[in-house]
């Protein structure tokens, strides 16, 4: 009797360091299934396509409610093979958010298109339809709403400008696998999607991953011939392409994590509810609220925090893995000097850059985890209101 209730209170008191995301609880999960599929993919030497990545393919078509998915080497690779398979190139322009990771520009970079960046709304840090609308140019082909920290982007919004401009809708859904709005699921709400399964992606891999989404069947033939060497069947070239596709390997890891995604972001859903009551009260903490009809998976937990240095370096004194998405608007990155932004620009983006913080996420994060970042939070914050 005293044992037991010592251990809960020694769990609750000292939960030990949290990190940032536990990816070693999601391999433990599908550990036996995915050994088994790989040794026996090492007697077969299938490797490069083959049947698990034909079934993962149609499974996650089925999973987000499109026709075709096309599993590619990454999520870079996806957004820029998504790109040239509608026909942007150069001396087009592609409206995208200031406020996402790089590879988002960088795959319109590498096409030879030119980045155009907008700033985000301040409720969601999610592109702005207005200023999508500002951005428009007679050279714009296409915009990217980025469904950023495991939310959907006001696609609605997005897709009534594009008809209005003749633009074309490119989602970047590395971060929303199995979110959704009253739209639909992030992934079929465009012409074409592109996803990552990075490993610290809500679906992710043992490894570099990707995959494009589309319902159109002429699109999602270029791009499985541009990542095959520009070949429908082998040795005939139609078109200079490259090589960019998903192996057995990671095929095999994501169908198995494919099966227990739902309860892995129903599990994420759950966190942030409990990082919302935790921290409803915390003094100079404001956390992050879902779009109105999202279903939200929450790649990340962002909350905005004033010293927001300070406070990250307190958490990681106390062995908490926090981290900051992103700290550099792109317009300020040394990559896009040369596009000729200024500071200022994007007021809204860079003002929360210096504020926002991600904290610990992930499907196995527990309670008593929470409550000692929550614990931790409160205390560094609490110390900083007290100061001014
Ligand atoms: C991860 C990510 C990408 C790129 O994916 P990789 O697989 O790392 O190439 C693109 N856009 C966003 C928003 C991402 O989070």
């Amino acid at each position: 009797m005293t044992d037991t209730l010592r251990a809960t209170e020694d769990t609750a008191a000292d939960p030990g360091p949290v990190p940032f995301l536990d990816l070693a609880a999601q391999q433990a999960e599908v550990a036996d299934e995915v050994l088994a599929t790989w040794q026996q993919q090492l007697v077969t030497a299938s490797f490069i396509g083959g049947v698990e990545v034909a079934a993962f393919e149609r499974e996650y078509a089925e999973y987000i409610g499109v026709e075709h998915c096309i599993g590619v080497g990454n999520g870079t690779d996806a957004i820029e093979l998504a790109l040239r398979a509608v026909g942007v190139g150069r001396g087009d322009e592609v409206i995208l958010p200031v406020n996402t990771f790089i590879a988002t520009a960088e795959a319109v970079s590498r096409v030879g298109a030119t980045p155009v960046f907008v700033d985000v709304d301040d409720e969601h840090l999610l592109i702005d339809p207005r200023a999508v609308d500002a951005a428009v140019s007679e050279r714009t082909r296409v915009v990217i709403p980025v469904h950023l920290y495991g939310q959907t982007a006001p696609v609605e919004a997005i897709e009534s400008i594009a008809r209005r401009h003749d633009l074309i809708v490119v989602e970047d859904a590395a971060q929303s696998q199995g979110a959704s709005s009253a739209a639909g699921r992030a992934g079929a709400l465009g012409r074409v999607a592109a996803t990552s399964f990075y490993p610290g992606k809500n679906l992710g891999a043992a490894g570099d991953a990707g995959a494009v989404l589309t319902n159109d069947a002429a699109v999602a033939g270029v791009v499985r011939e541009l990542g095959s060497h520009g070949s429908r069947v082998k040795y005939v070239h139609d078109r200079v392409g490259g090589n960019s596709r998903l192996d057995s390997v990671q095929a095999t890891v994501l169908r198995a994590k494919l099966r227990r995604l739902d309860g892995w972001n129903a599990n994420r859903r759950a966190a942030a509810a409990r990082y919302a009551e935790l921290l409803a009260d915390a003094p100079g903490v404001r956390i992050p609220v879902s779009r109105p009809g999202n279903t939200d998976v929450w790649h990340l937990y962002v909350v905005r925090v004033d010293e927001r240095d300070r406070v990250l370096d307190g958490l990681a004194a106390a062995g908490i893995g926090a981290a900051i998405h992103y700290p550099v608007p792109l317009h300020l990155t040394g990559a896009y000097r040369d596009l000729g932004y200024r500071e200022g620009q994007f007021p809204i983006a860079e003002a929360s850059s210096s504020r926002i913080l991600s904290l610990p996420m992930s499907p196995h994060l527990s309670s008593a985890q929470q409550e000692r970042v929550a614990e931790v939070l409160r205390d560094l914050t609490s110390a900083g209101a007290a100061a001014t």
